[in-house]
């Protein structure tokens, strides 16, 4: 799809090109990977598109997805952390000077486009908001439902690389020493039963 003037661009793609990213990537066009898409672009062209970044978001549900539609951070490579802290909001910031930038969906600017916050608050159920009602509003909405300030980065920096690997006594599996005496997993106890 060609980018027309009426449509906006998120790091250089169109709104319908992200969309169709978010639906392969993520099942379906989640409302909420479409809004972490535009707070991606917001982040990323304060920081300068250049920047070598590293993301933390702090909520599991959809912005993880959307950081790793949109820049090279992923889960598995480490540039991405994952807080679990349900607050819908990222930073992207430059991994050598750990300067960079938090947007977050602000409920407040939010009240100005009444299908988003009922979105978001979950004031209005599924059932009487259709999802493509709700897309649209939020390409309409772009960064006005957004907030964003500048940001130093004083935790949660690059995850700790592995320094050795044992052999478990308990599975006979690789893994790091730092867990103790055997792996989590047998510490723990595990999440299956061999069939
Ligand atoms: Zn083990």
């Amino acid at each position: 799809m060609e980018p027309s003037a009426s449509e906006p661009t998120l790091c250089g793609k169109s709104a319908g090109q992200v969309m169709a990213e978010i639906t392969r990537f993520h099942g379906f066009p989640a409302p909420g990977v479409m809004i972490g898409a535009f707070m991606v672009d917001w982040a990323q062209e304060w920081i300068g598109r250049k920047t070598e970044a590293d993301a933390i978001v702090e909520t599991r549900r959809c912005l993880p997805d959307a950081v790793q539609i949109l820049t090279p951070c992923t889960l598995g490579n480490g540039w991405l952390r994952v807080l679990d802290w349900d607050r819908f909001a990222l930073t992207l910031y430059d991994r050598v000077d750990r300067r960079g930038v938090r947007v977050w969906l602000d409920a407040g600017k939010a009240a100005a486009f009444p299908e988003v916050q009922g979105w978001f608050l979950k004031h209005i159920a599924k059932r009487e908001l259709p999802l493509d009602v709700l897309l649209k509003t939020i390409v309409e909405a772009r960064r006005a439902v957004l907030s964003c300030r500048e940001v130093v980065v004083t935790d949660f920096l690059r995850r700790p690389k592995k320094q050795s690997v044992g052999i478990c006594p308990g599975c006979g599996e690789a893994f790091d020493p730092r867990a103790g005496d055997r792996c989590r997993g047998c510490c723990q106890g595990a999440y299956f039963e061999y069939r």
